[in-house]
């Protein structure tokens, strides 16, 4: 089942309205006045009665919302227009305000062993408007619990689903949500296992927005790399090298970095010989951060590295001058941490 998209539906409905009749719509999706389109007085009543019937407030509805125990993290199950669901979750950040982690496919085609959404294989892709509707579904339930604090301050694309596979989709929402709201180009990351052709169409690409990017490397090892990540290949670590230094020399800056992200399983990619083989990757790219992720269960067979395991690869990264962080898990406890994203249309 093939989905319309929002512009679609309008341009039927309403194909002789002037062009700022489409710039009032967009803008009322994002105005925290509104729930319903019956709000939306800005657009003519005949107008908004029509669009009432065929174009849904939200494209995404809600199955369950979960909470974890410490109360920082709530992972929410929605159900798009074909029957599918997706995961998003909503996380506290230290700015005392909200960072979401949102969804870009239905599944993912990618296979990553340590990832529940990789066992789904791919269903399809989100449209941009189902990507932006979970920013605006988190918009509407911040709003139901004045408890909370009610900023969405940074966006991830960290859920369900490789972005770059998703690549017009994606940049669409990005650009949709920048225009629309206070959240810049620096608060939102994209994070991907490194689909080297739509990376290097962002090079050049004049309207792909200047997001911070992370690329899933989890082993500076071809052969280890290819046991995490089955879709990579024996040329791509030089092929990614060769990437990142055309794109730092582009775009790099003090607020504008790469970064590696690196799951750290045991036994598998944590030995001292892949510390050194990191540093030694890395060294020669440029500025590169590298973030440790310590594993979140899910099925695989696999294990989270060792406390002790974890800070000496960190201590190896960081007395060799790389710039390393550790990501804070949060949300294990209802499976909304990395990794553990998964949804089935039951
Ligand atoms: S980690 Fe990301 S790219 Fe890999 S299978 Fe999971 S969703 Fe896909």
């Amino acid at each position: 089942m093939a989905i319309q998209t929002r512009k679609e539906r309008f341009d039927t409905l309403a194909p002789d309205e002037p062009a700022y009749r489409w710039k009032q719509f967009t803008a009322a999706l994002f105005d925290p006045a509104y729930s319903c389109w019956s709000d939306v007085a800005v657009l003519p009543k005949i107008l908004r009665e029509k669009i009432q019937t065929t174009i849904p407030w939200l494209c995404v509805t809600e199955s369950i919302v979960q909470q974890s125990a410490k109360q920082d993290t709530f992972k929410a199950l929605l159900e798009v227009e074909d029957g599918n669901k997706i995961e998003t979750v909503l996380m506290q950040n230290p700015r005392g305000a909200w960072t979401i982690c949102v969804s870009s496919q239905v599944g993912c085609a990618m296979r990553c062993v340590f990832c529940a959404t990789g066992k789904m294989g791919l269903i399809r892709n989100l449209t941009s408007d189902e990507i932006i509707d979970q920013y605006r579904f988190w918009m509407a339930f911040l709003k139901k619990h004045p408890e909370l604090p009610t900023r969405i301050s940074n966006i991830v694309f960290m859920g369900m689903g490789e972005p770059m596979a998703n690549y017009s989709c994606v940049r669409d929402a990005i650009q949709t949500i920048i225009t629309h709201t206070s959240i810049g180009e620096t608060r939102i990351t994209v994070s991907t296992v490194g689909v080297l052709p739509r990376l290097e169409k962002l090079l050049n690409d004049p309207n792909w927005p200047h997001v911070r990017l992370a690329i899933s490397l989890h082993s500076a090892d071809p052969e280890t790399r290819k046991r995490i990540v089955p879709t990579s290949y024996d040329d791509f670590l030089p092929a990614l090298s060769d990437w990142a230094k055309r794109y730092l020399k582009k775009f790099g800056n003090r607020r504008h970095h790469l970064t590696f992200e690196y799951v750290m399983l045991r036994g598998v990619n944590d030995s001292l010989q892949h510390a050194k083989a990191l540093v030694d990757f890395v060294s020669q790219i440029g500025h590169i951060r590298v973030n440790l992720i310590p594993y979140n269960f899910t099925d695989g067979g696999l294990q989270c590295s060792t406390s002790k395991g974890l800070e000496d690869f960190f201590a190896y990264l960081d007395t060799h001058g790389l710039t390393v962080t550790k990501r804070r898990t949060m949300g294990e406890d209802i499976a909304a941490a990395c990794g553990q994203l998964y949804a089935t249309k039951k």
